[in-house]
């Protein structure tokens, strides 16, 4: 059995009696891998082992950095086969899924890797003086990442942390830490200077509450529910960290009567169910013109229809499990919660059935007709395969609805207007709109939430930027 270690300083830590979890595999239940659980000690070894690293990587031209980091991506790409497997067996996602998503966090190490070199300052001329603004790493970083895309996310945070000059500890989630750590070695191993990188594994309540009060870490990238933020932000304030916070969500999707229906179907369907809805920017909320409901709905129903589930090692699979009993749990009450206040179960709302299902957390793509904001579906973060439809008369009253919501991670409209398409992208509070396509993740544009779906950008030069503090020379002439 694959057993997965924390990393410090350089080296693997080896396994303590008493202190090793098991990982379970959603799509059946059986054990995967074995793995360490650290404790609070060991966050704190690791923070020191980071800081002790940080005058070596930072004194580090950004050229030699570049390479380090490309060389880190190779290393991902050759073993991206042998990661995705880990990956499928402790997430539940599709093996083709999880391969994507290993070379996606390659291409991140790669882009910042060219990024870090275009760190440079400014000159002001003064009458008696001249003003140099550098950009410098902002210090040890800890990296807290969640169970849904832990190699993906905890790559947004690596790379640029990395090519800023930063060192880090990375806290991948308890219940899928496997192939994060796996990830996290291969960037060790490209030649990074001993504590540059480490993994500490173990509770979120324990080893990443201290990364986080520790003085000695100076940022902490996350990426996670939206009350674990706000207990983040409340602990960094202690110290006056440098917070990047990657929230919860719960996207709208506007379908215009003029929109292409079935591009629109098809995409709604691909981005409330891939990866089983839990996704941060997943399709939550439909909200479509009335005078196409009716077509509309049979579409989205029809592909929600086509979608091959099984478990993710099995060829030609579209959906895997559910990560977990507890988010299966969840996706059932919210489902439940909906159809008692009057929605209308359109497809799905249970598990599938066969014998192939009956031990893991598998769960049909559910759509629920009828819809409104009394329910749960509507207002909180489902984290599963349900997509509810609402239908509206005017724009102004889609764009109140899609905007009456604590989140702005992302937003969707379909519409072949052109006007129509501005003043919604304008009008629409989230921090990614997507206007005709279903996806708002693109690696040179920022990336982040408005209100509670979080702070801070990731990606393109803004996720570089966040790693790096100012600093004004003014001297004298
Ligand atoms: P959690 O907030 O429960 O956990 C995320 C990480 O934080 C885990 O590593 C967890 O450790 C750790 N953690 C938990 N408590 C603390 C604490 N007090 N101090 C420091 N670290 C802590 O999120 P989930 O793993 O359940 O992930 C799902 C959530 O992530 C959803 O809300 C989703 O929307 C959000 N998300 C947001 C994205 C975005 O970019 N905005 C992208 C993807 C997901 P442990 O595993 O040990 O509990």
């Amino acid at each position: 059995m694959h057993q997965s270690h924390m990393l410090i300083e350089g080296a693997i830590v080896p396994f303590v009696p008493g202190r090793i979890d098991t990982i379970y595999n959603p799509a059946n239940q059986e054990p995967v891998a074995e793995v360490a659980v650290g404790t609070r000690q060991d966050a704190g070894l690791a923070l020191q082992a980071a800081r002790k690293a940080f005058p070596v990587w930072s004194g580090t031209p950004s050229s030699k950095r570049a390479e380090v980091l490309h060389e880190a991506a190779r290393l991902v790409r050759e073993r991206a086969e042998e990661i995705a497997r880990l990956l499928t067996l402790e997430q539940g996602k599709p093996l083709k899924n999880a391969k994507m998503e290993l070379l996606s966090s390659a291409d991140v190490l790669d882009y910042y890797a060219e990024e870090g070199k275009r760190n440079f300052g400014e000159w002001i001329s003064g009458a008696h003086s001249r003003s140099i603004v550098l950009r410098q790493p902002v210090g040890v970083c800890a990296l807290i990442t969640p169970w849904n895309y832990p190699v993906d996310l905890l790559a947004w945070k690596v790379a640029p942390a990395l090519a800023a000059g930063c060192t880090f500890v990375a806290k991948p989630p308890s219940k899928a830490p496997l192939a994060a750590t796996e990830f996290v070695r291969a960037v060790c191993d490209a030649g990074l200077p001993a504590g540059a990188a480490n993994v500490v594994h173990g509770p979120g309540g324990e080893v990443g509450a201290k990364l986080v009060e520790s003085p000695i870490s100076r940022k902490i990238a996350f990426t996670g529910e939206t009350a674990t933020g706000k207990a983040i932000m409340a602990s960094a304030a202690t110290h006056i960290k440098r917070v990047s916070l990657e929230l919860g969500g719960q996207s709208p999707f506007i379908v215009c009567a003029d929109a292409d229906l079935p591009a629109a179907a098809a995409s709604a369907a691909q981005r409330a169910f891939s990866n089983m809805g839990q996704i941060c920017i997943s399709v939550n909320r439909i909200y479509v013109a009335e005078q196409v409901a009716e077509e509309f709905t049979e579409q989205l129903v029809r592909r929600a229809e086509r979608f091959k589930i099984g478990d993710g090692l099995q060829p030609d699979v579209d959906l895997g499990p559910m990560f977990s009993r507890e988010q299966r749990e969840k996706t059932r009450e919210h489902v439940a919660d909906a159809l008692g206040k009057g929605a209308e179960l359109l497809s799905g709302g249970s598990e599938p059935e066969g014998e192939e299902y009956e031990k893991g957390y598998f769960f049909l793509p559910t759509v629920l007709g009828e819809a409104d904001h009394r329910m749960r579906v509507m207002r909180e973060e489902t984290f599963g395969p349900v997509a509810p439809i609402m239908r509206f008369k005017t724009l102004e009253e889609a764009m109140a609805l899609a905007n009456d919501s604590e989140y702005g991670l992302a937003a969707y409209v379909f519409t072949s207007n052109l006007k129509t398409a501005l003043l919604a992208a304008e009008g629409l509070e989230a921090g990614g709109i997507g206007v005709n396509v279903n996806n708002v993740v693109d690696l040179q544009a920022p990336f982040g939430g408005w209100k509670e779906s979080g702070l801070g950008r990731e990606l393109g030069h803004w996720g570089l930027e966040s790693y790096l503090e100012t600093k004004h020379i003014r001297l004298g002439m």
